[in-house]
């Protein structure tokens, strides 16, 4: 299937002609072609956005009515939420049940902006001068880039569209080039809501291109942007060349910190969905397994155990548990990463290969490693793939110093039966995202966000609508007389 672009209302190919091929990583085969943007074609959208801030369709259109076609678009992904889940399953390799809870998570998101829209609130002061009449207006930023990546490639598409439309702003949102499909059929679905002409644009196209043109265009207020680190310095640079505003979700090198007086079947089950939800394909990985040693051997032997019992496959399939990696190049990239564990001395307990049975596909057993070090880079450097490190702590304290051994700062989860220790240990883990005795759910209501190089700003909540918003301060003169300055 040939798919196409959506720019100023329309749906259109590249103006070169350009397409790109697009893979479903668990055949290896061509599931359809996409437009493969310019920056002619780039500059064609920032355009049409440009010129519908401006014209003031959108942000003037009142916030009950911005909030009713949020609905509308709830409605229509919840409407077509099993061709959806099934495009996000061919494109990105995830498990069906996972990719059902991801496109259900976007209706809702786009559900609780429609209702956030009309509690934009601003503030009255009393200031010292009696005269003057002060208050504070919330205003839309204007034209917002928004670039996402490949893991969630629709759900992080509609963390940054529902509260950016909800504020009134304009949008170019750029899915990953690898999976751009649930983006651009989120496009047909915008198109029967019927935003204005230019309100949003979705395009396709790669970074090196596309993204790079979308971040050096002047005419660009804000960058809304979840991906790499390394991308997300080049956003920064670019990005305070007009000073734009900018968000970004970065990596995370995500600890779970299992206590011996956790409930050990929970903290079981939940490590192993840190590790391999999403094939470790997720920001929030806990990629770091650190455990009391006095419950260490058992905690180990059953999660290796465990980890063999999962089901790998093509996610459409019945009871698949973990799908591929999402490209070769990750594949390889992960390989890379297992050479480079094993080479600096860790102990492979599991996996570290292709499922035996599958001769296609970018497929990789859930690996695990044990005897690490903490300066090892398996231990120290995001993989995004499932690969997971074991790794044994002695007290508490050393637990958390492990905790917050990582330039990274996104999240982290604690297993334990203990009320005060979880209480005493969260606020000494330096990052924006805690879970105790689960891991890895998400609320449109909660801040999702990092410390340190996990990036900077919040999405979602009532935190991800501010992110979308100009603060402006008014006074008004209510006095008859003139000051007398002069
Ligand atoms: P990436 O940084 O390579 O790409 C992300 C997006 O940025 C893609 O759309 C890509 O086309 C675009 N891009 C790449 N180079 C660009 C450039 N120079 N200018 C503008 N745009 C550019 O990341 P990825 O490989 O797609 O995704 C994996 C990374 O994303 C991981 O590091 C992961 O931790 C991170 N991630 C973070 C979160 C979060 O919420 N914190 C969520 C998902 C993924």
């Amino acid at each position: 299937m040939n798919y196409k672009m959506y720019i100023n209302g329309e749906f259109v190919n590249a103006m070169s002609g350009k397409t790109r091929s697009i893979i479903n990583p668990a055949t290896e085969e061509v599931i359809g072609t996409v437009p493969e943007s310019q920056p002619e074609d780039v500059a064609l959208a920032v355009t049409a956005a440009r010129t519908a801030f401006d014209s003031g369709t959108w942000r003037n259109t009142s916030a009950q009515e911005r909030g009713k076609l949020l609905l509308k678009l709830s409605a229509l992904i919840k409407q077509h939420a099993t061709e959806l889940a099934e495009l996000e399953v061919n494109n990105n390799g995830k498990p069906k049940r996972e990719a059902e809870f991801d496109i259900d998570d976007a209706a809702n998101c786009f559900e609780y902006y429609a209702g956030m829209a009309t509690k934009i609130m601003g503030q009255t002061l009393s200031v010292p001068d009696t005269n003057s009449f002060s208050y504070v207006v919330k205003e839309p930023i204007g034209v917002c880039v928004q670039i996402v990546p490949w893991n969630y490639p629709l759900l992080m598409g509609v963390w940054k569209l529902a509260p950016g439309l909800a504020a009134g702003n304009t949008l170019i949102l750029k899915p990953s080039e690898l999976t751009p499909l649930t983006a651009l059929k989120l496009a047909e679905l915008i198109h029967e809501v019927g935003f204005p002409k230019g309100v949003v644009n979705i395009i396709s196209g790669d970074g090196a291109t596309a993204g790079n043109a979308l971040i050096n265009n002047s005419l660009i207020d804000k960058i809304a942007f979840t991906g790499g680190t390394l991308t997300g310095k080049k956003i920064m640079e670019a990005a305070s060349k007009n000073m734009k505003k900018v968000t970004l979700e970065l990596g995370g090198k995500n600890p779970a910190i299992i206590f011996d007086d956790c409930d050990m079947d929970i903290a079981l089950d939940w490590g192993l969905f840190a590790a391999f939800a999403n094939s470790g394909q997720v920001c929030s990985a806990g990629s770091r397994i650190l455990i009391d040693e006095k419950i260490y051997d058992e905690y180990a032997a059953r999660f290796i155990a465990k980890s063999k019992e999962i089901k790998i496959g093509f996610g459409l399939d019945e009871g698949i548990q973990m799908g591929p990696l999402v490209s070769a190049l990750q594949y390889e990239k992960v390989k890379n990463y297992i050479q480079a564990g094993i080479n600096e001395g860790a102990k492979l307990s599991s996996g570290g290969e292709r499922p035996a049975p599958l001769s296609k596909g970018y497929f990789l057993l859930p690996t695990i490693f044990e005897n690490v070090t903490e300066d090892m880079r398996i231990v120290k450097e995001e993989i995004f793939g499932p690969v997971v490190v074991l790794m044994k702590f002695s007290t508490e304290e050393e637990a958390i110093r492990m905790a917050n051994n990582t330039e990274y700062g996104l999240a982290a989860g604690i297993f334990t039966q203990n009320l005060s220790r979880a209480h005493r240990v969260l606020p000494q883990l330096r990052c924006g995202i805690t879970w105790v005795n689960y891991f890895h759910p998400t609320f449109n209501e909660q801040p999702w966000g990092g410390y340190k190089q996990s990036g900077t700003g919040r999405e979602l909540g009532t935190y991800g609508m501010e992110a979308y918003l100009e603060t402006k301060q008014v006074n008004i003169n209510l006095s008859n007389e003139p000051a007398g300055w002069y």
